[in-house]
């Protein structure tokens, strides 16, 4: 038998061994989980979701595998990490032996170092928030499964919210906020909203979009202290001197890879864990980070679809490896593989394994789950073009109806494309993005859709849809993926989740499983369509996003 302990048992490193105890037919590996969190592993992506009333608590629990060859510890961090003698310590002191060790910490939430944010006993803490850290009251991170149902709870009394960070997560907390009633202000200190994806010209149509959701703003300033009454919050003093009136704060300002235990141990850390292409650390053979905590050549992208194709791919690669080394004894709790030290420090040659679906192209792609507010963004901007002369710009804005769309070309491909309040002109540019299908001869009909929905510019039948189209882009599932489980008897969007994933990361291509459904199913298709051979665009199963989903 293999020890492989996993620490970490969020969205990667459960997902990592479900993966693995998939892959390891021979029944090589005894698995040893061990996680910060207390409850069950769970959807972290849809907890603005859950700010927003849109999802409850109890759904958003992982799956988890029974298996003799597995054991879960819970509410136990890893404390220590001994890669000499090749031992984690947890919190209470259990000492768990390894021959390969998986580092899937996450991240946590960064705490900007403002006066007033911290409970007074806390305030030379560190700069990230973990259950143990003591935020003042009425401030909150949202991370965890805890810090959610805390904001959740305190909705019920607060009447002045305010959202520091005006990035992704801060508009889905914002818009979340808003939709179950309390006066938001976003205060972002960057001159653009979402900066790091929008540029001026669509961030203004953004604001604009917020304020008439009701949604007030101060961008382009900073935040100076967090005003304290009574050992509760009361307000956000700004940089300008104004005082935003607030009993709930909740921080969107960024999140810190958890590294610590990786740099105790000298592993070489940087933002994240360093590791190679097979996710191996260049210190120590016997160890891999994988998801938010893990820095790969490509680097972090802080997005679960990264983590979950590093999972498929690291599990195929451990089975692979524990299959070749078998006769060798490599990997046995007793031997260390040839030339190779006890603690691992000699790396040695890796054979590279890919898994078949990984999907990197449209790793980018980035949309916002928030109520009320329509955002898609995808590669390059227009603006960060510099002076490239083979990209071309085009752009249609118009802010007082909260629409702007902008698509960028070169060598007659679509390599950037922003979409505020246009759903389903995003949806077409996901795909030509993703997919890299060439563009018209004069680009501005890509802008087409989003002015006047024509039957052949608007959503796609399923049966147009190429098999190998990308559905459900967090877990990597195409069109051919799900037409094989309905073929294999599943029936409802649920049973196509249990046997592709499809709809479990975002559930943003819940719709669009579900359209594919319909077509595929021969009692809703008398005439043949269901079959999913017959290509005749019907009305009732149209598509709207191949790619968007992000799911
Ligand atoms: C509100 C919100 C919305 C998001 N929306 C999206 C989205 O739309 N799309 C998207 O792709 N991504 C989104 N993300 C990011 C996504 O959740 C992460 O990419 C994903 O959770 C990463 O998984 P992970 O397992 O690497 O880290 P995590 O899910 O953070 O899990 C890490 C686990 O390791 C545990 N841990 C840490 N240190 C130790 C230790 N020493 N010992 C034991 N356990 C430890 C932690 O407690 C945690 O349970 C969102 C995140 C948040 C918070």
């Amino acid at each position: 038998m293999t020890r492989l302990v996993v620490v970490g048992n969020g969205m990667v490193g459960s997902r990592f061994v479900e993966d693995l105890l998939a892959a390891d037919t021979s029944g090589r590996y005894d698995v040893t989980v061990v996680g910060e969190e207390a409850c069950e592993p769970y959807n972290r992506v849809l907890l603005s979701e859950v700010v927003a009333g849109k999802h409850d608590l109890a759904a958003l629990t992982l799956p988890t595998p029974t298996s003799p060859r597995l054991t879960v510890l819970r509410g136990q961090p890893a404390a220590h990490l001994d890669r000499e003698d090749r031992v984690v310590v947890t919190s209470d002191g259990r000492r768990l032996r390894y021959d390969r060790l998986v580092l899937a910490t996450g991240s946590a939430a960064r705490v900007p170092p403002l006066d007033g944010l911290r409970s007074r006993d806390q305030q030379h803490g560190h700069d990230r928030h973990r259950g143990g850290d003591h935020l003042t009251a009425g401030v909150h991170a949202l991370r965890t499964i805890d810090d959610a149902r805390e904001v959740v709870a305190a909705t019920l009394n607060a009447r002045r919210a305010v959202v520091l960070g005006g990035g992704v997560l801060g508009m889905e907390a914002a818009c979340g906020l808003a939709r179950r009633g309390v006066v938001v202000t976003v205060v972002h200190p960057a001159s653009t909203l979402m900066e790091r994806q929008l540029d001026a010209a669509a961030g203004r149509v953004v604001e604009l979009a917020m304020a008439r959701l009701g949604i007030d703003q101060r961008v382009g300033v900073g935040a100076t202290s967090a005003v304290v009454e009574g050992g509760h919050l009361t307000g956000l003093r700004l940089d300008d001197g104004e005082l935003v009136p607030a009993d709930l704060l909740v921080l969107a300002t960024g999140t810190v890879p958890s590294t610590s235990l990786a740099a105790g141990a000298g592993l070489t850390v940087d933002r994240g864990v360093v590791v190679d292409d097979d996710l191996r650390s260049p210190d120590d053979h016997r160890v891999f980070a994988i998801g938010d905590c893990a820095q790969p050549p490509e680097g972090g992208t802080g997005l679960v679809a990264q983590g979950w194709e590093q999972s498929r791919r690291l599990a195929a690669h451990l089975c692979r490896e524990s299959v070749a080394s078998a006769s060798a004894s490599f990997g046995s709790s007793h031997s260390s593989s040839p030339g190779v030290a006890a603690n691992g420090s000699t790396a040695r040659p890796l054979s590279t394994g890919r898994a078949p679906r990984s999907s990197t192209s449209g790793s980018d792609v980035v949309r916002l789950k928030a109520h009320g507010l329509d955002v898609v963004t995808m590669g390059v901007c227009g603006s960060d073009r510099a002076d490239d002369p083979a990209q071309r710009t085009l752009r249609l804005s118009d802010p007082d109806v909260g629409r702007h769309v902008e698509v960028v070309v070169s060598g007659g491909r679509l390599v950037g494309a922003t979409c505020v309040g246009a759903g389903a002109v995003a949806a077409d540019l996901v795909t030509t993005y993703t997919r890299r299908t060439p563009v018209p001869a004069d680009p501005a009909y890509l802008l087409l859709p989003a002015l006047a929905p024509h039957p052949a510019a608007g959503p796609t039948s399923p049966a147009d849809l190429a098999d190998d189209t990308t559905v459900c882009r967090c877990n990597g599932v195409t069109k051919a993926d799900i037409a094989a489980s309905v073929h294999g008897g599943a029936t409802s969007a649920a049973d196509i989740a249990t046997a592709t994933r499809a709809t479990t990361g975002c559930g943003g291509c819940r719709d669009d499983v579900c359209a594919l459904l319909d077509w595929l199913t021969p009692a809703s298709s008398p005439d043949g369509a269901g079959t999913g051979e017959n290509h005749v665009t019907k009305g009732k199963h149209m598509i709207h996003s191949t790619e968007t989903a992000g799911s």
